[in-house]
C-alpha cells in the first residue's frame, strides 16, 4: 500500500471520509516538510506511518466536531502545521489561519501551501495573547483549534478571547487532560465559554487515546483577559 492508500484506510478506520485528492495533497505536505524539517526543525516525528497516525490523522479527529457553517477557523499554535492544514485540505469552503508566535516555522508551512496550491490558508505571526487584545482579531472567529500548545486553563485564555460568541473553541489533548480539568473549567466559565462534551478518540497503531475537549462560546470575554503572557505564566488565573 502506499501512502495515498494508507492515508485513505487509517480515515476509514476513524470515521473520516478522506478521498484520494486530499490524500494526495496531506502526503505531498507530510514530504515537503519532513525534506525542509532537516533544515528547520518543525517536528520530532520523522517516520511516515507514525507521521500520518500522528499528525494527519490525529489533527482530523476533530473534523466531525466542527459546526459546518464555520467559515472562518483559527490554529492557535499551529507549528509544523497542525491541526491547520490537514482541515485546511478537508474543508476547502473554509479559511483557515495559522497562527504561531515563531515565525520561521509559520513561514516554511506558507511556502509548502503556496507550492502545493492549497489556498484557503492566511498566516499570522505573533502571540495569541497579543491578537486577542486587538479589535480587529478579538471576538471573530467561528472556531479556534489547538492542539499541544499550553494546559487547558492557559490555552483558554490565549484562545477564548479570539473566539466570536456562538462560535467554538475545540481542545485536542493528551490522556492527562484530567490534571487539567478543574483549573481548566473554571478559567473557561470566567473567559465566556461552556464545555458542552469531552470526546476520546482511539489512534490506530499506538493505542495512544486523544482527548477533545468541545467548548462553545456563550458570553463576550471580559474587557480585562488576556493578560499579557508575563501575568498568564506568574500569576494563577483570577476567581
Ligand atoms: N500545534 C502543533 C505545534 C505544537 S508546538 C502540533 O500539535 O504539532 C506549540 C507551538 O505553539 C509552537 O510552535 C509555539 O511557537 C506556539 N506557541 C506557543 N505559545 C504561543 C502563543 N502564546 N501564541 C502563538 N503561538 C504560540
Amino acid at each position: 500500500m502506499n501512502n495515498v492508500e494508507k492515508l485513505i484506510a487509517a480515515g476509514e478506520k476513524c470515521g473520516i471520509d478522506i478521498d484520494e485528492t486530499q490524500s494526495r495533497l496531506m502526503i505531498l505536505y507530510m514530504e515537503k516538510l519532513l525534506v525542509m524539517n532537516e533544515k528547520i526543525n518543525v517536528t520530532r516525528i520523522t517516520d511516515e506511518d507514525e507521521f500520518i497516525e500522528k499528525h494527519l490523522i490525529d489533527s482530523l479527529t476533530c473534523l466531525r466536531f466542527i459546526h459546518h457553517d464555520a467559515k472562518s477557523i483559527l490554529d492557535v499554535g499551529t507549528g509544523g502545521g497542525f491541526p491547520g492544514v490537514p482541515l485546511a485540505i478537508m474543508l476547502p469552503e473554509a479559511e483557515i489561519t495559522m497562527m504561531d508566535a515563531t515565525g520561521k516555522k509559520l513561514k516554511l508551512i506558507e511556502n509548502i501551501c503556496a507550492e502545493i496550491g492549497i489556498r484557503n490558508v492566511e498566516f499570522l505571526h505573533g502571540r495569541a495573547e497579543e491578537f486577542g487584545r486587538d479589535p480587529a482579531y478579538r471576538e471573530s472567529y467561528d472556531c479556534i483549534v489547538s492542539r499541544a500548545v499550553a494546559n487547558l486553563c492557559l490555552l483558554s485564555e490565549l484562545c477564548l478571547p479570539l473566539v466570536k460568541k456562538g462560535g467554538q473553541f475545540i481542545a485536542l489533548k493528551g490522556k492527562n487532560y484530567l490534571d487539567e480539568m478543574d483549573d481548566g473549567e473554571k478559567a473557561i466559565k470566567v473567559l465566556g465559554g461552556k464545555i458542552t462534551g469531552i470526546e476520546s478518540c482511539l489512534l490506530l497503531q499506538s493505542d495512544l487515546v486523544h482527548v477533545i475537549i468541545l467548548i462553545d462560546k456563550v458570553k463576550i470575554t471580559p474587557e480585562k483577559f488576556p493578560r499579557s503572557f508575563g501575568k498568564i505564566k506568574k500569576e494563577p488565573f483570577p476567581g
